[in-house]
C-alpha cells in the first residue's frame, strides 16, 4: 500500500474537518480504518461502541467510515440523521454469507432455537433475528436468552468460541470472515518463536486452533483496554491491521506486532481521506433502511444493548 506524504495527508484531513463543520456532520470510524481516517473521526471504536454512540447522536449527518452493515446499524439506531457510507461498495463478505432464504431454511430446521445474530449481518437479517451480539458481548448475550438452544449466525468461529463459554446448545451457521480465517496455527507459532516474550491477543473471528494458541480472544476495544492493563510490554496481534494504530496511540511505551501481514480487510481499506471527502461533498452514499425492517432490527439491537 503506497504511503502518502505527511503534508498531503494534513491538507486532506483539514478538508474533512472543514466539511464536518459545513454539514454539521459527525464522522465515526471503525478500529480497522486507515490511521489517517481514524485521526479525523469524532469517534473510533468497535461495532458495539459505535452502535452505542450512534444511538445517542443528534448530528444532522453521520459519516460512517467502515462497511455497509455498520452504516445500516447507525441508520437503524438513528433514523433522524442522514447516514453516509464512506465508500459506496465497502461491504462485509461475512454479512453477505447469509440471505433471508438461508435463514428461513435454518429456522425451519431448528424451530425451537432462538436466533442470535452477530452484528455483522444485514438489516433484514437482524430484523428476522431475536437478538444481536458483537464479538465483545457474545457470551453475555447468549447467556441472556432464556432458550436452551441457540441458532448462531453467521460467523461459525465466533459462535464456536462462545459455545466454549456456555452450556447452551449452539447450532452454528457456517459463515466466516475471509480476513480472520486466513490466519493459521503455523503463522502464530512462528510469530511466537520470533517474539517469545509477547502476549498473544486474537479476535474471536479467528479459527479455534488459532484461538487455542493465544493468551486471549478479545474484540478490538477489549484488546486496547487489555493492552493498557497488562504488565506485558510486547504483544502479538491477530486481527485486522488497522487496530495497530489505536493500540499504539493508547500504549506509547509498548510494542505491537501483527501476527501475519495478510490480516488486511480489503473492504475496510476501500475508505481513504479522498473517499471521505467525496462522500461529504457529494452527500453520497446515503444508507437507509425501510421502516418495517428498521423497527424490527432495532428491537434485536435494543435487546442486545439491554444486556449490558
Ligand atoms: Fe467483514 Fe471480516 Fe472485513 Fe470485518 S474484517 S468487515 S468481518 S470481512
Amino acid at each position: 500500500m503506497a504511503t502518502r506524504p505527511e503534508s498531503n495527508l494534513e491538507e486532506l484531513q483539514h478538508k474533512v474537518r472543514e466539511l464536518k463543520e459545513k454539514l454539521n456532520a459527525v464522522v465515526v470510524a471503525h478500529n480497522y480504518q486507515r490511521p489517517e481516517v481514524q485521526d479525523v473521526a469524532d469517534f473510533v471504536g468497535d461495532s458495539l461502541e459505535l452502535a452505542r454512540r450512534c444511538a445517542d447522536m443528534e448530528a444532522e449527518t453521520v459519516v460512517f467510515c467502515g462497511v455497509r452493515f455498520m452504516a445500516e446499524t447507525a441508520a437503524i439506531l438513528n433514523p433522524s440523521s442522514t447516514v453516509l457510507l464512506s465508500h459506496p461498495t465497502a461491504g462485509c463478505p461475512l454479512a453477505d454469507m447469509i440471505s433471508i432464504t438461508d435463514l428461513a431454511e435454518w429456522k425451519a430446521k431448528y424451530p425451537e432455537a432462538t436466533v442470535v445474530a452477530y452484528i455483522n449481518t444485514t438489516a433484514a437479517i437482524k430484523a428476522d433475528s431475536h437478538i444481536c451480539c458483537t464479538s465483545a458481548n457474545g457470551v453475555r448475550v447468549v447467556e441472556s436468552v432464556p432458550a436452551g438452544e441457540i441458532l448462531f449466525i453467521p460467523d461459525q468461529h465466533l459462535g464456536h468460541y462462545v459455545s466454549t463459554k456456555t452450556k447452551k446448545r449452539m447450532i452454528l451457521y457456517p459463515g466466516f470472515c475471509v480476513t480472520h480465517t486466513r490466519l493459521n496455527e503455523e503463522q502464530v507459532k512462528l510469530a511466537k518463536q520470533h517474539h517469545p516474550e509477547a502476549e498473544v491477543l486474537v479476535h474471536p473471528e479467528c479459527r479455534a486452533e488459532v484461538i487455542a494458541l493465544a493468551d486471549a480472544a478479545l474484540s478490538t476495544s477489549q484488546m486496547i483496554r487489555h493492552a493498557k492493563e497488562s504488565s506485558a510490554k510486547s504483544f502479538l496481534i491477530g486481527t485486522e491491521e488497522g487496530i495497530l494504530h489505536p493500540l499504539r496511540k493508547a500504549n506509547p511505551g509498548k510494542t505491537f506486532h501483527l501476527i501475519a501481514n495478510s490480516l488486511i480487510c480489503p473492504d475496510m481499506k476501500k475508505t481513504g481521506l479522498e473517499t471521505v471527502i467525496k462522500t461529504m461533498e457529494l452527500k453520497q452514499t446515503t444508507v437507509t433502511v425501510p421502516e418495517e425492517i428498521r423497527a424490527k432490527a432495532r428491537q434485536a439491537i435494543d435487546r442486545m444493548l439491554a444486556t449490558a
